[in-house]
């Protein structure tokens, strides 16, 4: 290999005050030929000088001789996580930055590798040769923070995003988590979690997806709630999850019976973070009981008034109005006190207050059609009996087809 004589003379006079190891000298020279060992080994040559044995270096104190052991430590530190995608970052001490950048300022140099680019690359290399997964510079599944000097490796996984349903099949749970009675924010009662120990839907299959993937967090995305005194039966109610910090990225997931009548199914890893909005439709069962006896022809009543009709309702919590349809309403096991309404509406819509009516905040409601007060039985309100995302109703009722109402509103 040859030099340029502008290369040759500024290395000699470069190795004539500082000592530098071959990797080092060769950073300062850009080119493509070869890599900066090789270059800075020629160089060395080409200039007489002798290797540089024991002498520490001026800008990396023998670090880069270690470059390899590093990457074998960090591909140790990969070993309890599933990946097929990493990212590498190092931490370097300034102090290496500043004498590169001290020699550069000194002698002129440009267009050189920076000394913690030539260490991330090199790291990234051994991790992708011995591991045999792919560096990726956009979406990861872990990433890698290299302190080459501590010799220590921080691994990040990327979260984990999951799409799945759950039935559940005994009364008195709650969908959600409720917060500690005791405390605000973490007491010994709950184990410091601010949480409370009493079952609920997100407790299990919070359990049951940290259990699975080795993460530090689950959050759920609800399409939609039901009562705590609510039934989900049929194919159940759709899920999105984010488990934070995964170890394991691809589990064996089956449909699994959880405690508490829970059961999750269709359990699958999404390629991201669900991007569109959940809306979704909802066939129920409410139990209804009325105030005063009524005859079997007004309930008939509500099958004509429910047909495909848009519903106005109050949400006191976002202090708006909103509209939602409620597509179907067939009351069935109609006795004098009560009767049983099969109800097929838009998701979000709150069957109990569009049974009670709700003093008005939400017209027309079975109250209002029936012209008599109606509410939803309390230790039975409503059971779920199947949800449908709007994206696949299309799909699902093609399938189904089964009666006049999907088939005018497919
Ligand atoms: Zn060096
Ligand atoms: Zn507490």
């Amino acid at each position: 290999m040859t030099f340029e004589a502008n290369t040759l003379k500024k290395a000699k006079r470069i190795l004539a005050k500082y000592k530098l190891c071959d990797r080092c000298l060769g950073r300062q020279f850009p080119g493509k030929v070869m890599n900066n060992r090789a270059r800075g080994t020629s160089l060395r040559k080409a200039v007489d000088q002798i290797p540089l044995n024991s002498d520490s270096c001026f800008i990396c104190s023998h670090l880069m001789r270690s470059l390899f052991d590093i990457g074998r430590r960090a591909v140790d530190a990969t070993h309890n996580y599933q990946f097929s995608t990493f990212a590498v970052g190092t931490t370097i001490s300034p102090r290496l930055s500043e004498s590169e950048d001290a020699l550069r300022a000194e002698f002129k140099l440009r267009g050189g590798e920076t000394i913690k680019s030539e260490i991330t690359r090199e790291v990234a290399r051994t991790i992708a040769r011995e591991t045999g997964r792919q560096r990726s510079f956009g979406n990861h599944d872990i990433a890698l923070l290299i302190d080459p000097l501590l010799g220590s490796t921080q691994v990040t996984p990327s979260s984990v995003f999951i799409q799945g349903r759950y039935t559940k099949r005994i009364r008195g749970i709650s969908q959600k988590r409720s917060k500690c009675t005791d405390c605000g924010s973490g007491c010994p009662s709950c184990d410091y979690t601010g949480l409370s120990k009493s079952p609920s839907i997100e407790g299990e299959i919070g359990g049951y997806l940290l259990a699975k993937f080795g993460g530090s967090r689950v959050i759920i995305s609800w399409i939609g709630g039901e009562d705590h005194q609510s039934l989900v039966l049929g194919i159940g109610r759709p899920f999105f999850a984010e488990v934070q910090k995964p170890m394991k990225r691809w589990p064996i997931m089956r449909a699994k019976n959880l405690k508490n009548g829970v059961r999750v199914t269709g359990v699958k890893v999404l390629p991201g973070p669900p991007t569109f909005s959940p809306k979704f439709r909802l066939r129920v069962r409410a139990t209804i009981d009325l105030v005063e006896p009524i005859s079997k022809n007004v309930v008939d009543r509500l099958e004509a008034s429910f047909t495909h009709k848009e519903v106005t309702a109050y949400s006191p919590n976002k202090r708006r109005y909103f509209r939602k349809m409620v597509y179907s309403v067939k009351a069935v096991n109609i006795k004098e006190h009560g009767f049983t309404a099969r109800i097929y509406c838009d998701g979000g819509l709150n069957i109990k207050r569009l049974v009670s009516g709700e003093r008005g905040e939400v017209s027309p409601s079975v109250s209002e059609v029936l012209q008599t007060q109606c509410t939803t039985r309390k230790e039975r309100p409503f059971d779920v009996l199947s949800v449908a995302l709007e994206r696949s109703v299309s799909r699902v009722t093609q399938i189904a087809q089964e009666t006049p109402i999907t088939r005018r509103y497919r």
